[in-house]
């Protein structure tokens, strides 16, 4: 569902796709006077666990909270190091920071922007105590090179949720993984997170540390809980999450076909793959200059990655990560498009002036 096009708003780079659905359930729980995390949550919990065929999933406030959280339950603190990749957003640098752990930057690979599990290999200490692997864009990382290391893995599936690695859901391989429910995610509640786990321990931590009221002894604890709101409109998400990987598949389909032969990389083509994001490879083209032309085209590109975390924090030796940032964009790819909009992209893409059409 998406709003009226006028021809002067330009297509967002991305939308949530909300119905009357989420609204009628967000409704029925304001009117049922229970709206704080309650027996909603229980249910979205469970559904989830479902889902994914795991044992646990304990509902947060975002996919920040979650990975504060799993971090903390998992016993990381000071003199300890967490291994992430740079190419991401600072999430998950703010919570190694949470627990007062030491975040060790890793390199990406170069065809995909996921985290390189060489470059990780050369990066584990003593002190390493977990490796933190998000699946970029809805691409799958090839997890057994992870699982090999014989270290914690935490995935971070905010940007994955239904994408397979060798037919196997994300979110199933390591001791913890992290979903986010942000607005633009692939399913929303607004705001919102989950931790998932086979861990009894890990899932029960994680509970009682989210929560800081009616507890038997005192400790540091946060308030990071969702409420029955968030876990009703979650629950509509998830029952349509389906049908909006299909489309998103098929918008995917559609560009594949119509910029072939345009002299642009197109995302790598993996079928567990469920192009959270289009990211088009426009090495040799100038991004700043495409991003202006395609928004004077009506169609709103950006970086996949706002700024990689080695640049924030002035850090060299991140080469893939460095040629990644300066050469790749995300072009909108969303179930909320309309066919017009849809139409409007393509042409823009296919137009611009910096590719040419190579014989094919
Ligand atoms: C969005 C995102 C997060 C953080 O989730 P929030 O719900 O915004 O806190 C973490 N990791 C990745 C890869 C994300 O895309």
């Amino acid at each position: 569902m998406g709003a009226d096009r006028d021809n002067k708003t330009p297509i967002q780079h991305s939308r949530p796709f909300l119905g009357e659905k989420e609204a009628e359930a967000v409704a029925r729980v304001i009117r049922s006077g229970h709206i704080a995390q309650g027996k909603e949550v229980n249910r979205f919990e469970g559904r989830f666990a479902e889902y994914l065929g795991v044992s646990h999933a304990v509902g947060a406030s975002s996919g920040t909270a979650a990975l504060h959280l799993t971090l903390l339950a998992m016993d990381i603190g000071p003199g300890d190091e967490v291994i992430i990749p740079t190419y991401v957003c600072t999430a998950l640098l703010n919570a190694v920071l949470y627990v007062r752990a030491e975040p060790v930057l890793a390199d990406v690979c170069r065809e995909t922007g996921n985290i390189d599990p060489e470059d990780v290999k050369k990066r584990i200490t003593a002190r390493t105590k977990a490796v933190v692997v998000p699946h970029m864009f809805g691409l799958p990382v090839k997890m057994a090179p992870f699982l090999d290391l014989g270290l914690p893995i935490i995935e971070d599936c905010a940007q994955s949720i239904g994408s397979t690695d060798e037919g196997r859901l994300t979110g199933t391989f390591g001791i913890a993984s992290i979903f986010s429910f942000y607005a633009t995610k692939v399913i929303t509640t607004g705001e919102g997170g989950m931790v998932v786990t086979g861990s009894r321990k890990i899932a029960s931590a994680v509970r009682e540390l989210r929560e800081y009221d009616k507890q038997k002894d005192y400790k540091v604890r946060h308030n990071y809980k969702m409420t029955d709101m968030q876990a009703a409109m979650g629950m509509v998400q998830l029952d349509r999450l389906p049908a909006l990987i299909r489309k998103r598949r098929a918008i995917a389909s559609e560009f594949f076909r119509r910029f072939k032969g345009l002299s642009v990389n197109l995302p790598s083509k993996n079928p567990g793959h469920i192009y959270y994001r289009f990211v088009v490879d426009i090495s040799g083209v100038k991004r700043k200059a495409f991003s202006e032309e395609m928004r004077a085209r009506g169609v709103l590109c950006e970086r996949p990655v706002s700024r990689p975390i080695h640049r924030y924090l002035n850090i060299d030796g991140y080469p893939h990560a460095e040629s990644a940032w300066k050469r790749l964009v995300s072009v909108p790819l969303y179930p909320a498009l309309s066919e017009v909009e849809i139409g409007i992209i393509v042409h823009a893409v296919k137009t611009a002036s910096f590719f040419k059409e190579t014989a094919s």
